[in-house]
């Protein structure tokens, strides 16, 4: 049945809800309803989300649906503040990704640039990696980002926080103008709006009401279990 409540109500495909649905995810997280068709349609959006919200695939749904597998380049960038989110990215990436024929690459601050610059002439459609490394491959002309149509800051604040600041913004500068620009943080500052507001065209603003600038009702609770029993 199509409702607003599943995926495809949002404007995901059957390939990908089957893909969902074999990893037991079938109905949407609230940061995805409001994400995934915003994504869709191409709007630029600023998330408030915490880890464990689904904010990965809010955004990896959408930009897995628009990718054309046939045009082997790069066509979206995601930034995350550590080499751990990161390779949980890239891993998520591949779960949904392979079975459409898109590929995904992690570029890591720490491991070999070298080996990282020998993948990258298998032109992947999706990179993954810390601003540090993204900016250092940009500059030595290994990454091309003209054809790049989105781009997504996983953790801005976190980002910000380890001093990347700089080097997201020349990632940006070094995209197209037209292309999507999405972030995603915990806490959203003055500075992540002001960031936002010059880099983004109309964003849309998700998890937080307008001129709110920290979620007001958010209830913590915690359970305490074995680590086998996590999942459930
Ligand atoms: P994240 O917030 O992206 O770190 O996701 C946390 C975990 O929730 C991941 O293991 C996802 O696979 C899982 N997940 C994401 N979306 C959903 C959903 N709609 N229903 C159930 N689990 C989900």
């Amino acid at each position: 049945m199509e409702t607003n409540t599943n995926f495809i109500g949002l404007g995901i495909d059957e390939g990908l809800n089957d893909a969902l649905s074999r990893h037991g995810i079938t109905a949407p997280s609230p940061v995805q309803e409001e994400t995934i068709p915003l994504m869709l349609e191409g709007r630029d959006v600023l998330a408030q989300s915490q880890t464990g919200s689904g904010k990965t695939l809010a955004y990896l749904l959408p930009i897995l649906q628009r990718i054309n597998p046939e045009k082997k380049e790069l066509q979206a960038l995601i930034l995350a503040p550590t080499q751990e989110l990161g390779m949980q990215i890239v891993r998520e990436c591949e779960r949904y990704g392979e079975e459409r024929g898109v590929t995904s690459l992690g570029l890591i601050g720490g491991a070999a640039i070298k080996r990282q610059i020998e993948k990258l002439k298998r032109h992947p459609h999706i990179a993954v990696g810390t601003p540090g490394r993204i900016n250092e491959l940009i500059g030595l002309r290994k990454l091309k980002m003209h054809q790049a149509n989105v781009i997504v800051v996983d953790e801005v604040d976190q980002v910000l926080g380890l001093g990347g600041g700089t080097d997201v913004q020349r990632i940006i500068k070094s995209a197209r103008r037209d292309r999507q620009l999405v972030f995603l943080s915990a806490t959203i500052n003055e500075e992540i709006h002001q960031i936002a507001n010059r880099e983004m065209n109309d964003h849309a603003i998700v998890g937080i009401e307008p001129g709110q600038h920290t979620a007001s009702a958010i209830e913590h609770v915690y359970f305490v279990t074995e680590e086998r029993e996590k999942m459930d």
